[in-house]
């Protein structure tokens, strides 16, 4: 297979260096290129941040970063970090990037260079950057693109005050809002099949579909980002972006074309007819017992690391689907899945199991499509595997920092986010989070590594459902 090589000059800058998701993705993803030869002979990967750094000593975190991340030869190593430049500056200082941009020029010896500027920094930094990017242009059509990693914005409001600040320097063509779920392969691979599986469609439409379940459980707990993670919850962290994604991803319309545009125009179309009765019953919150004594996190901290919903979309094909989403922390298993249960017939008993496809995001990036069928007259159950696919096999495989800095380097929108998408969902999470705050929900304690809030089960039982659980 011919793997795509970029063949023009280019500067990566990645602003906030010195930070855990530069070290822990950024440059793992940037070996992961090496390794696959994807870069061209000139490029320059420079770090900047406020930290007093030295190249040298900067070259040796980035070599240190992709050592304890993989089994790495040490001869691409050296080569990728000959491109590894440092610049110490502030993020509000227009001096101090005036400064940046003549080093650029030195380091490259050209004003013309496709500059990918990722904000690998918090996002109360984001339009500090954007501002001195902007001002200081060396022309209107230089050809700077921003990578802004997700949240974008806090709620509705913080989302379109960003977007409108952005707007004042820089074309939304050249802005890249990035989910990195959308760069995983199994992701994406979802939007493959539904693309060129006809079989798969017919069964995805609403009036054949009884229930939708979303599943993310993580084992982790709170990690580096326990500060930002206790000012938002897992609401707003998990279910806001990658989750919301992945629920439009299953239930728009095929897009005749994968362009970015119509891609874009039907998951908008679903997440903004996305519903949520305004009930207790239909949200779950949980926090892990031993969250409060985390380090960073208040002792009274009403957090939720557990979030469980039933959703509706209000579109006629959808009417009266309920979608459950589930995610929590420090859970029992590291596992990703959506469930798709399908109607029975009207003549099936009550008790019989319904026919599901299982779509598996994590930990395998697989997807696995189960029809559960009876077999005979027996009541045993048989699984058809229609399609058992890995996602990605083989050298192509990237990481999905990898894939998605790829996309951007060919100006491939298709698996970023547009502005109205994450608008509808702030919509829709904003208005959540004020029912929960109105009623005063607040999660319920449950063990570490357990399975959850028990009364999650409650969500699925106002329909005649049950999580459809997978080991
Ligand atoms: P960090 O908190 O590690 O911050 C990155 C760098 O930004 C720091 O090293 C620091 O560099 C600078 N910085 C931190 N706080 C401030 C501040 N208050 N004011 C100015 N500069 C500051 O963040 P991460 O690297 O974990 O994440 C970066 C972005 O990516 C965030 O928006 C995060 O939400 C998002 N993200 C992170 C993920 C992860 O796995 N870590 C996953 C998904 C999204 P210096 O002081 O040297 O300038």
């Amino acid at each position: 297979m011919n793997l795509y090589r970029i063949d023009k000059p280019f500067i990566l800058v990645i602003f906030g260096a010195s930070g855990d998701l530069a070290k822990l993705k950024l440059f793992p993803a940037l070996y992961s290129l090496m390794e696959q030869h994807r870069f061209p002979k000139e490029f320059y990967i420079v770090g900047y941040a406020r930290t007093q750094n030295t190249r040298e000593n900067f070259q040796k975190e980035f070599k240190k970063s992709i050592e304890s991340n993989s089994k790495v030869d040490q001869t691409l190593v050296k080569e990728l970090t000959d491109h590894v430049h440092y610049f110490s500056g502030q993020y509000n200082k227009l001096e101090n990037f005036k400064k940046f941009r003549a080093y650029l020029k030195e380091l490259t010896g050209k004003t013309q260079i496709t500059t990918l500027a990722y904000f690998s920094v918090p996002p109360i930094v984001f339009k500090d950057i954007i501002q001195n990017l902007g001002e200081t242009k060396t022309s209107k059509d230089e050809d700077i693109r921003l990578i802004l990693e997700k949240p974008f914005g806090e709620d509705t409001a913080s989302a379109k005050e960003l977007f409108h600040f952005v707007a004042r320097y820089f074309e939304e063509e050249n802005v890249y809002l990035l989910d990195h779920y959308l760069g995983k392969s199994a992701v994406q691979s979802l939007l493959h099949l539904r693309h060129s599986n006809r079989l798969l469609n017919l069964m995805m439409k609403g009036p054949e579909i009884a229930n939708i379940q979303i599943t993310a459980f993580e084992k982790v707990g709170v990690t580096a980002r326990a500060g930002y993670f206790d000012q938002v919850g897992t609401i707003r962290d998990m279910i806001q972006s990658h989750l919301m994604q992945i629920l439009a991803l299953i239930t728009m319309s095929i897009p005749i074309t994968e362009d970015p545009a119509s891609l874009h125009r039907e998951k908008y179309s679903i997440l903004s007819a996305l519903k949520f009765i305004d009930s207790p019953k239909n949200i779950v919150m949980g926090q892990y017992a031993s969250y409060t004594k985390e380090k960073d996190i208040p002792k009274n901290s009403h957090a939720e690391t557990f979030a469980a919903m039933r959703l509706f979309i209000d579109r006629e094909s959808w009417y009266k689907t309920p979608i459950y989403i589930r995610t929590g922390k420090k859970l029992h298993e590291k596992h990703t899945y959506i469930v798709v249960e399908l109607k029975k017939f009207a003549f099936q008993p009550k008790d019989e199991e319904p026919n599901r496809l299982i779509f598996e995001l994590q930990p395998n990036e697989r997807i696995n499509i189960r029809l559960v069928n009876k077999q005979g007259q027996t009541s045993r159950y048989q699984e058809i595997t229609t399609s058992d696919s890995l996602a990605c096999t083989g050298d192509d495989c990237l990481p999905e920092h990898g894939l998605l800095l790829l996309d951007v380097i060919r100006k491939r929108r298709l698996h970023f986010l547009s502005f109205p998408e994450i608008i509808a969902t702030w919509q829709i999470i904003d208005h959540i989070v004020n029912f929960i705050k109105k009623n005063q929900i607040k999660p319920q304690k449950y063990q570490d590594f357990s399975e959850g809030p028990a009364t999650q089960n409650n969500l699925t039982k106002i329909d005649g459902f049950k999580w459809f659980d997978i080991h």
